[in-house]
């Protein structure tokens, strides 16, 4: 294959993938001219080309070199490390990037009082993941009997084809509506990029290392929180040991009030309404939650 001086990134052609991947990588800096044929999309300031496809050849694509990395979920990387991609190169999880969640479960009929992996012994589970599903068994010693479906998973156990499905799981609705009931996790999944183990050598590689720094600092931002509160001197202490991670907080005076301090905190992550209650009690008031929308340290 000849080499390629700009890079090329896979990522899924119509699905639940595609607008949160062309955010982020347009966040990233990158913007693409689609192509009339939509397979092929254009990169317009940096040379970094999309190739639009089915979410399950991303994998293949990067084994083959056909692309340099790919937007792809962990359900689908690692089914295919465990199935179709054995015989060739190893893939990498370079990032996660915190869309597309969901977790790859098995279900069961509703009435059944599942405890454990072993009282699937000797069933049939439908799955379209039949690697994942097989290693999770064999993890367990569990023999049962791995039917694989390519769709409509859900159903296999009101037609009788069945007697438990492994599939993806969001909310849980249409297990629901189908009479099933998630009873234990195999894998927590979402969006990552993919790519080869080792960077190429070549400018390629260069690349692909500025857009992960790129990348690390979208994500960074993107879960970042201003936390803004105000508390007493007194209270100051116990305000500070219930703060969510983070560097030091800034303390400003409040004009008027010496007892008063404004406390400023940079929080790595979503600060939930339980954190803010729990902040709240131990003395703070006043109290602000923002979004961060640009960071430069
Ligand atoms: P394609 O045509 O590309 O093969 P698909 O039907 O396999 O599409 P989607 O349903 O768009 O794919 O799902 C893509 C990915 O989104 C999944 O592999 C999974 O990682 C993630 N995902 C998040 N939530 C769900 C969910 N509730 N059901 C299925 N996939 C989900
Ligand atoms: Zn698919």
């Amino acid at each position: 294959m000849k080499p390629r001086d700009r890079l090329r990134i896979a990522m899924q052609k119509s699905g639940r993938l595609t607008e949160p991947a062309l955010e982020l990588l347009n966040r990233c800096g990158l913007t693409f001219r689609q192509s009339r044929d939509k397979l092929f999309c254009f990169g317009e300031g940096e040379p970094v080309d999309l190739l639009l496809v089915r979410d399950d050849d991303i994998p293949g694509l990067i084994a083959q070199g056909v692309c340099d990395l790919g937007i792809v979920g962990r359900n689908v990387l690692n089914e295919y490390r465990l199935t179709g991609g054995l015989a060739g190169p190893a893939l990498a999880e370079w990032r996660p990037l915190g869309f597309g969640r969901c977790r790859l479960s098995v279900a069961v009929p509703q009435e059944l009082d599942y405890r454990d992996a072993s009282q699937l012994q000797g069933q049939r589970i439908a799955t379209s993941y039949p690697g994942l599903l097989g290693e999770w068994l064999r993890e367990r010693g569990v023999d049962a009997s791995v039917v694989t479906l390519a769709g409509s998973v859900e159903i296999a156990p009101r037609l009788g084809t069945a007697d438990a499905i492994c599939d993806l799981v969001q909310s849980g609705g249409t297990l629901v509506a189908n009479q099933l009931r998630e009873a234990d996790v195999l894998l927590e999944s979402e969006a990552v990029l993919a790519g080869p183990q080792a960077l190429p050598s070549d400018e390629r590689g260069d690349m692909i290392e500025l857009l992960l720094k790129r990348l690390d600092g979208v994500i960074q931002v993107r879960e970042s929180r201003l936390l803004l509160l105000q508390t007493s001197r007194g209270a100051l202490d116990a305000v500070i040991r219930l703060l969510p991670g983070g560097p030091q907080p800034t303390l400003l005076p409040v004009a008027g009030q010496p007892d008063q301090l404004m406390l400023q905190a940079l929080c790595a992550g979503e600060v939930s309404w339980r954190q803010l209650e729990e902040i709240k009690k131990a003395g703070a008031r006043e109290m602000f939650v923002l979004p961060v929308e640009k960071m430069l340290a």
